[in-house]
């Protein structure tokens, strides 16, 4: 290493204050597709602090510009408007592919396009990945397991998917990307890592994502009525997004190929997480049960073992503390709505 130091000394670009000179021999070109949405922005923030080169593709579906502005500009960044069911010819080392709508009401929105996405797309992306020799880590969901009849779900649970129901865009989607994933691994020699991701929360979750979280703390925010699903006894385990961005980083990093599942094992039924949030809210909102949804899964929560073994990994933020966030983000959010519909 010291012998490259002193070959590279005096050509490091004097554009590059930030980055140390060890930092910068590690940088990477780094492609995420999906990277203007929720988990992605917060990973291309993460990757470009370490000082690489991140390019990120998005079609803006549910992601937004907003969400990477503040990199817009800078050097070592690329915003690339492509919808990733058309292949793509750039050069990049490492590949995080997260394009895919994530939540049940923009996944069902159009569900061809969300199987289009997670089948054409993911072969356009494996394909590059193949083309450059380059890592790729694919973001499996825990919607891999449907409707569990184990539980908490360990990485060798083959599932429990509706083929045909209204979330089977989305999961039979998500289970063909990682059988396709193996597929090119086993024929073409490829490296590969796949995150089976649990339910993930935080600030620049889309104001219209309709999922829980959201849902909830934007409802409390303004009096509405909380609407819970069903009996409200159905089980979910949230995590905060900074754990799983780690999490992300740490399993590309590892020489670990088989599916991970990066979730937080702490679990809550929907009804303990409406008053949690009406709780730390305030205000003067009601409790209802509305009409339940289609093939929800009745009981959700990580088995992290493998995280744990092979990454090291393990959520940190508390439920409170990564609450307490996302409230003050979205209180932000419905402000600037308010002004720019004022305006
Ligand atoms: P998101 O909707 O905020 O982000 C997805 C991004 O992909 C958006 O920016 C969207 O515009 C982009 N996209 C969608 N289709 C595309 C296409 N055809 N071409 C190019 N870009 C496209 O969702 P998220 O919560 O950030 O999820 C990111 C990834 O993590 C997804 O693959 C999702 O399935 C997975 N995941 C997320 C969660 C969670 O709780 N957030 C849970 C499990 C899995
Ligand atoms: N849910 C709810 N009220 C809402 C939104 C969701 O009761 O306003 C329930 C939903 O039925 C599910 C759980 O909360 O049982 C989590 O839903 P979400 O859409 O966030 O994610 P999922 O894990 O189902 O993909």
């Amino acid at each position: 290493l010291e012998d490259k130091i002193i070959s590279l000394e005096g050509r490091v670009p004097k554009t590059y204050p930030d980055v140390s000179f060890l930092n910068y021999l590690k940088r990477k070109r780094i492609l995420i597709t999906g990277g203007a949405g929720f988990v992605g922005s917060h990973l291309v923030d993460r990757l470009m602090l370490e000082g690489h080169e991140v390019i990120v593709v998005d079609n803006f579906f549910t992601g937004r510009k907003r969400n990477v502005e503040h990199w817009i500009g800078h050097e070592n960044f690329e915003l690339i408007h492509h919808d990733i069911v058309n292949p793509l010819f750039i050069e990049v080392d490492e590949i995080y592919h997260l394009a895919s709508p994530a939540s049940p009401p923009h996944y069902m929105h159009n569900p061809v396009k969300t199987i289009k996405t997670n089948t054409l797309g993911t072969i356009n992306i494996l394909g590059l990945a193949r083309r450059l020799n380059a890592k790729i880590l694919i973001a499996s969901t825990s919607e891999v397991y449907g409707d569990p009849d184990i539980h908490p779900q360990p990485e060798t649970y083959w599932g429990h998917v509706n083929p045909i129901g209204p979330r089977a865009c989305y999961d039979e989607g998500k289970r063909v990307s990682e059988t396709l994933t193996y597929a090119y691994a086993k024929q073409e020699n490829m490296e590969v890592r796949v995150a089976r991701i649990f339910n993930t929360y935080g600030p620049r979750m889309h104001m219209n994502d309709g999922r829980v979280v959201s849902n909830f703390i934007l409802q409390a925010l303004q009096n509405d009525v909380i609407t819970v699903y069903g009996s409200g006894e159905q089980t979910r385990s949230f995590q905060y997004v900074s754990d799983l961005v780690e999490g992300l980083v740490a399993l590309m990093n590892s020489n670990y190929s088989q599916p991970v599942n990066l979730g937080n094992p702490i679990e809550h039924t929907i009804n303990e997480f409406a008053s949690i949030i009406k709780n730390l809210v305030g205000g003067h909102s009601k409790v209802v049960h509305v009409r339940e949804v289609e093939d929800d899964p009745q009981r959700r929560r990580p088995n992290i073992d493998r995280a744990k073994k092979y990454l090291d990994w393990e959520p940190k933020v508390d439920l409170n503390t990564g609450l307490h966030k996302t409230v003050e983000y979205f209180r932000q959010e419905l402000k600037r709505f308010k002004y720019s519909h004022r305006n």
